[in-house]
């Protein structure tokens, strides 16, 4: 098992919704810390270079919309297993197919506004972080 920290983004759905604490409550509850966290209104050139990887498929541009459709609360999250832990919690990328109790099975929509985004390997974990946070942004938490 390895200590790793993960980019967590609750996003504008979940925000409008009100959601955040839920959200958060799941996260601690399983153990993993937040070591960063801040609020932002992502515009297309934010939004759209963390989501460069899928600029070639059709739903580029309304998941660049709805990401910048309203604030979004980007965190890192720290603990055991912490980029599988948070996609187990997250649920499947489409709400239909997410297991029962996952988050996106209870506060998404739909694939288009789902709810939260997780890392999905170390090296996009690692990537994601630094494009949103710089190193003395991220605490220790040793007590
Ligand atoms: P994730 O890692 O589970 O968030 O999923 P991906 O990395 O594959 O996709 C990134 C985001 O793009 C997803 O969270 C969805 O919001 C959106 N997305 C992925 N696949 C589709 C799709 O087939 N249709 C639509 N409309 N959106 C999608
Ligand atoms: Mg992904």
């Amino acid at each position: 098992m390895a200590n790793e920290r993960t980019l967590s983004i609750i996003k504008p759905d979940a925000v409008a919704g009100n959601h955040i604490g839920a959200i958060y409550d799941r996260f601690e509850q399983a153990g993993l810390k937040i070591v960063a966290a801040k609020m932002l209104q992502l515009d297309d050139e934010k939004a759209g270079g963390f989501y460069a990887e899928h600029a070639e498929r059709p739903f580029y541009n309304d998941l660049k919309s709805f990401m910048m459709s309203g604030p979004v609360l980007v965190s890192v999250l720290e603990g055991e297993n912490a980029i599988a832990k948070h996609r187990e919690i997250m649920g499947a990328t489409n709400p239909k197919d997410a297991a029962v109790g996952t988050i996106r099975a209870d506060f998404a929509s739909s694939i288009d506004e789902n709810a939260v985004h997780g890392s999905d390997s170390a090296e996009s974990a690692k990537r994601e972080i630094s494009y949103f946070f710089n190193d003395d942004e991220v605490c220790a938490r040793t007590r």
